[in-house]
């Protein structure tokens, strides 16, 4: 009998050895000496307690505030696995806390709200302000989650995200621009069909559509067909999308007969490859459903030829994961103390990934996927995990963003220092 672990085995094993869990809390400051603890705690700490209470904003400079985002969840959507409810999604937010630190160096507290009720969650979210730096938003299920996000941005005054809205949009974004670049076309013109008019499909469109997407070129589908102003049961924000170019019976292989792009963001298994192999030469494919795509790599490639690919999964190429995005959003974000994450730093955000991807590829990244010469391609839209060069091309990007929209409240004035700060 064979003794390798499956991966769930090892998956169980990893989360419950030593101290359970992926994250710890570790002091910042020396703590060996009577003196150390007298400054760390009563009487010393009176101090900052008083330096902030006269001038507030200088609970950034005293305390952990600037450098701690909460990744806030009530688990109803979690991954795909759906509604399993705050504790179950516990782990999940802890790996998001794991990544936060890992790239980008940010400390995060992962809290799971015990409430499906919106006024509930939103003000208990809103309470929290004092303490953090920024607030993302993670695993909460459509359509509560245009509304928590909505009002939580309204009423902050920190940078609020809802990663799973707006993460998948700008790395999907980045990866489509890369993508039309490489065959000649253009957002103005392109037909884009999207299966899918969820969470991440809605924000995904709107972000197309900042970079120049038209609304009459969108045709968008649900479980129950094409969003078309004449459906009666249409839910959440798809109206926005409701497009009357085609008729209202248009099936998903009609609207996507010569169509140049493809989103998925739906349920794997849904494209087929006859509906790929009718599209328009040098069809772009985001097959984006987890952990099962619309349609397998072997079959989209089998399919022709011509067509550029991209899915959710690390095992092929050109994978769109958020984790190229939230880590170094919130790092610039975080360190000009902005007070949001506005369109403009999010627009940012894909530009400066789309460009990183067409730079040359350091050996560290190569070596890490087993490649030797990894280049700007059909096979390589979009950057690796890895890279560490996301931090210092991604982060000042939306600082800067951010300062040239007026909502930085601390600005960055040297960015060489900025820059040697970020590598270290
Ligand atoms: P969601 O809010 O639940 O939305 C799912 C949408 O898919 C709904 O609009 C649903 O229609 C639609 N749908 C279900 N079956 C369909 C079918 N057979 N044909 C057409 N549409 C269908 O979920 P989400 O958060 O947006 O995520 C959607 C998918 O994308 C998931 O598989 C998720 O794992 C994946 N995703 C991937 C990434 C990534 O790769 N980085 C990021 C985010 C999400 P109804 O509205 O009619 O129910
Ligand atoms: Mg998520």
């Amino acid at each position: 009998m064979s003794t390798k672990k499956t991966l769930k085995e090892e998956a169980l094993y990893y989360h419950a050895k030593g101290r359970p869990g992926k994250i710890e809390v570790i002091p910042s400051k020396e703590t060996a000496t009577q003196r150390d603890l007298t400054l760390a705690y009563s009487p010393g700490v009176a101090d900052p307690c008083m330096a902030i209470f006269e001038n507030p904003e200088d609970v950034y400079k005293y305390t952990a505030k600037g450098n701690l985002v909460a990744v806030i969840s009530n688990g109803t959507a979690v991954l795909g696995l759906g509604d399993i409810g705050p504790e179950a999604g516990k782990p999940v937010m802890e790996g998001k806390g794991l990544l936060f630190k890992i790239y980008a160096d940010i400390d995060v507290f992962d809290i799971e709200l015990n409430t499906k009720d919106v006024d509930e969650f939103v003000r208990t979210v809103k309470i929290l302000e004092p303490t953090f730096g920024g607030v993302n938003l993670e695993d909460i299920s459509a359509p509560e989650c245009f509304e928590i996000e909505e009002r939580l941005k309204a009423e902050m005054n920190i940078p609020v995200m809802h990663d799973d809205q707006h993460g998948t949009a700008i790395i999907s974004a980045a990866a489509l621009l890369n993508a039309l670049e490489l065959v000649n076309k253009k957002f103005e013109d392109v037909r884009i069909v999207i299966n899918g008019a969820g969470a991440s499909a809605i924000s995904c469109t709107r972000l197309y559509n900042s970079l120049g997407a038209q609304k009459k070129n969108i045709f968008m589908f649900d479980s129950k067909g094409l969003i078309h102003p004449s459906r009666t049961n249409l839910d959440g924000k798809k109206i926005e999308f409701a497009n009357d170019t085609m008729a209202a019976e248009t099936t998903l292989a009609e609207a996507l007969n010569g169509a140049d792009v493809f989103i998925g963001l739906s349920k794997g298994n849904t494209l087929k490859q006859e509906m790929v192999q009718s599209m328009a030469k040098d069809c772009i494919v985001f097959a984006m459903a987890n952990p099962t795509p619309e349609i397998s790599y072997d079959e989209a490639m089998a399919a022709r030829e011509d067509i550029i690919f991209a899915t959710g999964r690390s095992d092929y190429p050109n994978q769109v994961n958020n984790v190229l995005g939230f880590p170094y959003i919130f790092r610039g974000a975080l360190d000009v103390r902005s007070k949001v994450i506005n369109e403009e730093m999010k627009l940012a955000a894909v530009r400066a990934l789309a460009e990183l991807a067409k730079k040359p590829v350091p050996d560290i990244v190569n070596l890490a996927y087993g490649e030797n010469n990894m280049i700007f391609g059909k096979k390589y839209i979009i950057p690796k995990p890895v890279d560490p060069r996301l931090l210092t091309t991604v982060a000042p990007a939306v600082a800067k963003a951010a300062m040239d929209t007026g909502v930085a409240k601390f600005p960055i004035t040297d960015w060489e220092a900025y820059d040697t700060q970020l590598s270290k």
